[in-house]
């Protein structure tokens, strides 16, 4: 720590007029590439293949920022090496596809490859599991195992979007089945936050 390296972003200051190279290819790497492309030296991103896992619309913004001149991209690499004894002074990449090295100045080094899933013991329930995330219907949410449900990141369907609003919905159709499935022939709950007086009162809402 403060040598240089890190793995998340914890004050943007630090990065001002310096030299930094960020690692990864998911929203993380892509985000704070343009977050901190205004007020870095240079800034390059290293990731490597010249596929993005993050959201289309922040790659765009990202390859905007290259074309102006803004951002130096670099793929397909990996790092190699770090250079520098008490501080980093520089990074060796290697071209994945011709297994050149290559030697880069800077001053920090970022490493944002993002979060690795682990499922624990959920791997073992029996689930329909497809690159770690859980198969569920559109209806209930619901996994292969009746009266399991799988909400956000988690879960997987067709057109699925790793957004915290999907995950909202997702939750909000999934509670209504387990409510049911808890409370057979009772009332579901329902109540718009707007107008109901019991939410606004739970959510510590005034409403004059
Ligand atoms: C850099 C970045 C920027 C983003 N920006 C936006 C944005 O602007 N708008 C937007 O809508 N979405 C955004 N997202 C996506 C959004 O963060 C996710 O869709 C949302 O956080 C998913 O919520 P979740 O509760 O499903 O999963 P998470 O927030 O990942 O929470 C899962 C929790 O489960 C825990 N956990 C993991 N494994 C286990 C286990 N085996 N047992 C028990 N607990 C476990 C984890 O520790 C974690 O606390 C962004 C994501 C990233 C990475």
């Amino acid at each position: 720590l403060g040598k240089g390296v890190a793995y998340s972003v914890k004050k943007k200051e630090l990065y001002k007029d310096k030299n930094l190279i960020i690692f990864g290819g998911g929203d993380s790497a892509l985000d704070w590439t343009i977050e901190l492309a205004d007020i870095t030296k240079s800034l390059t991103l290293v990731h490597r293949r010249d596929s993005f896992r993050g959201s289309p619309n922040t790659e765009t913004q990202m390859r905007e920022l290259v074309e102006t001149g803004n951002v130096n991209l670099k793929t397909p690499y990996v790092i190699e090496g770090i250079q520098g004894s008490s501080k980093v002074s520089g990074v060796s990449i290697k071209n994945f596809e011709n297994k050149k090295i290559e030697l880069m100045d800077c001053n920090e080094i970022l490493f944002l490859f993002g979060l690795n899933k682990k499922l624990g013991p959920i791997a073992d329930w029996g689930l329909n599991i497809v690159d770690k995330k859980v198969s569920v219907d559109t209806e209930k949410y619901q996994t292969n195992e009746d009266g399991i449900f799988a909400v956000g990141d988690i879960n997987d369907y067709p057109g699925k979007l790793d957004l915290i609003l999907c995950g909202f919905h997702e939750t909000t159709l999934a509670v209504q089945h387990a409510y049911r499935r808890c409370f057979p022939g009772e009332r579901v709950p329902f109540g718009y936050t707007t107008s109901n007086s019991k939410l606004h009162k739970k959510l510590g809402v005034k409403v004059d």
